[in-house]
């Protein structure tokens, strides 16, 4: 076979359950690394054979060791290879599922003659310090000491392990100290939701024929789950009674990718539920909520504008509910604020909504705003994420009007953050309105559009000289999920599509069907100035393509225009037609461009 690339190895956990492992040798100096790798064999539930310890003294010790493991095994013998077909399972015809060989260097006959033999048997083979006698490498791992189950392995393929121990200490030190309590809280729900709704699914004759437990997870059960449909419509008010079933399944699966991480270890059963009251979560996890009476989590339920102002109106007491209309705003000191958080980086950040942030008594904040705005939050603010799932979306949008409305008439300051601008797609004029129907006008202020900023941090200039000279934001999802109208297609123009990845397929057909160009340039932009940004460049044409390959990392957009590789020079965007698919697209991760780190200093 012709290679194309440098072969990327695949990294796989491998279950090892009753799997019988043959260590062969002990190495040179002490034997703490055999010790050690037994340890873990045992661990992970297999037995390790030991034959051929290199001294008398590596034999006493590891006797010592494991005398009273009935899983472990010592063979103080050398090696023969016949005993890879004789000490195995007889599950498997007795040969031995794995192998580690640990020889003194002058042994390398051996070692080359094992491996030939382990590749013909097919057995995964590892030789201490030989990756040409290798067929898989042990690599560095971090095993969470807590037991959530957490484990974290890195890999430099072949460019060094101390480098890759490294990295991993690295990435273990930046995760949340509460990242065990995060990973078993997510593991509990995760299995109550499968065992309680999905059985029940499962057990319904017309489903069972055509549904696995893997199909209804939302990513839930396998890492092979589909990314790209994450965000796939659900119609609130028409929800199929399957639909009805996975709420909680997509909704645990919607926390999981959204919220910030560190709050995940708090998140209870109740919160996915939508019979629970006062719903949202407190992000601040030190502070409790208090349930007011008018917090009524049950959509029909929710009085209606006038009615939330009075306090217990009788039916008929219209010109009553007016009058107290009007002294409620000259008495409250309520105020309230919509405020843009910009599209995530907090460079992007408006001093205007630092000062909100910091001033607040309530944050109502979206679950799109992203960890590092969060964290600017005072501990002691009451905030609240709402509950925004495909299929809760009216609801939790109610939900959060009703807790602002609540806090105001209890004269608190609420602010409103809102992803990127509070008026681009974001509801904000509908905020506006109801705020000021019940006597509170908000303050609004502008923040940096996730549509607009995407671009620049995606190299895109949205408009140059002979290339654009005209932009267009747009959504690539209409009302009830209809599809919007379609814009012309105008060559000199940059459109960004908003809310449109998950229906790429639908959308780009509808594009090209009326008149626009498949194969003007494109770029996927995902979590624009966060961390984890991704940017994918490719052609129109194939976009949903591209989307079911790389998977989904929202939030994302959709630029579409000559803008896209107006600043880009790159090979690859000359061979996006070739045959192969990994030439469909180019794509580059992660935003360094701009940080800060420390905001004392510019006050
Ligand atoms: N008011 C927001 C948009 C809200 S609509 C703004 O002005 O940015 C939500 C959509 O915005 C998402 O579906 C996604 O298309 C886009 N979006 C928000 N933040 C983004 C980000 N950081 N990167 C890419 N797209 C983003």
């Amino acid at each position: 076979m012709t290679q194309l690339y440098e072969p990327i190895p695949l990294i796989t956990s491998t279950n090892s359950v009753n799997e019988v492992h043959l260590l062969i040798g002990t190495g040179e100096d002490s034997c703490s690394q055999t010790i050690r790798k037994a340890k873990s064999i045992l661990k992970s539930g297999a037995s390790p054979i030991i034959i051929n310890p290199t001294s008398q003294s590596h034999y006493k010790k590891l006797s010592i060791e494991f005398a009273h493991d009935p899983n472990f095994k010592l063979l103080n013998r050398p090696f023969q290879l016949s005993d890879l077909t004789q000490l195995g399972r007889k599950l498997v015809s007795n040969i031995v599922d794995r192998v580690f060989i640990n020889l003194p260097p002058n042994d390398t006959l051996l070692a080359r003659d094992i491996h030939n033999q382990c590749i013909k048997l097919r057995i995964p083979i590892n030789t201490f310090q030989r990756p040409e006698y290798s067929t898989f490498t042990m690599l560095p791992t971090y095993i969470d000491p807590k037991g959530s189950g957490l484990q974290i392995s890195v890999t430099t393929n072949g460019r060094g392990y101390i480098l890759a121990n490294r990295i991993k200490r690295e990435i273990v030190n930046n995760l949340p100290s509460n990242i065990s309590e995060i990973v078993t809280n997510m593991g509990q729900l995760r299995d109550q939701i499968i065992n309680e709704d999905h059985k029940i699914l499962l057990n319904e004759k017309f489903f069972s024929t055509e549904l696995s437990i893997n199909k209804l997870g939302y990513g839930l059960d396998n890492d092979s789950w589909e990314s790209h449909k994450f965000n796939k419509l659900i119609k609130e008010f028409e929800m199929t009674s399957k639909d009805q079933k996975l709420k909680r399944t997509r909704w645990l699966s919607q926390i999981m990718e959204y919220y910030p991480l560190s709050k995940l270890a708090d998140i209870t059963i109740d919160q996915l539920s939508d019979t629970m009251a006062s719903g949202t979560t407190n992000i601040n996890t030190n502070k409790k909520v208090t349930k007011t009476p008018t917090d009524d989590d049950d959509f029909a339920s929710i009085p209606s504008k006038q009615q939330k102002l009075s306090p217990s109106p009788s039916s008929g007491e219209k010109v009553q509910i007016q009058l107290q209309e009007k002294e409620t705003t000259t008495k409250s000191k309520g105020s309230i604020s919509l405020v843009g958080a910009g599209p995530g980086s907090i460079s992007m950040l408006t001093i205007g909504a630092l000062h909100e942030i910091k001033t607040a008594d309530l944050i109502l904040t979206d679950k799109l705003v992203p960890q590092a705005v969060l964290d600017l939050i005072p501990p002691e603010t009451e905030t609240f994420i709402a509950r925004k799932f495909p299929g809760n979306a009216e609801h939790a949008q109610q939900e959060l009007l009703q807790m602002g409305l609540t806090a105001l008439q209890n004269d608190k300051k609420v602010v409103r953050l809102k992803q990127g601008d509070p008026y681009i797609f974001g509801r904000g004029g509908e905020e506006f309105l109801f705020f000021q129907e019940n006597g509170f006008e908000p303050i609004v202020l502008p923040g940096l559009s996730s549509s607009l900023a995407s671009t620049v941090v995606s190299k895109i200039p949205a408009t140059q000289r002979a290339i654009a000279d005209q932009v267009l934001i747009c959504t690539g999802t209409g009302r009830k999920g209809s599809l919007p109208v379609i814009p012309e297609f105008v060559r000199t123009r940059t459109t960004v599509f908003l809310m449109a990845l998950h229906r790429s397929e639908e959308l780009i057909d509808n594009l090209i069907k009326n008149g626009w160009d498949g194969d003007v340039p494109a770029a996927i932009v995902e979590r624009a100035s966060c961390p984890d940004q991704r940017v994918t460049r490719t052609k129109l044409k194939y976009v949903p393509q591209v989307i079911e390959e790389i998977g989904s990392r929202p939030p994302g957009l959709l630029v579409v225009g000559n803008a896209v590789n107006a600043l880009i020079r790159n090979e690859y965007l000359n061979s996006l037609d070739s045959s192969s698919s990994t030439s469909k697209y180019y794509m580059e991760e992660g935003y360094k461009a701009f940080e800060i780190n420390d905001l004392s200093k510019l006050f």
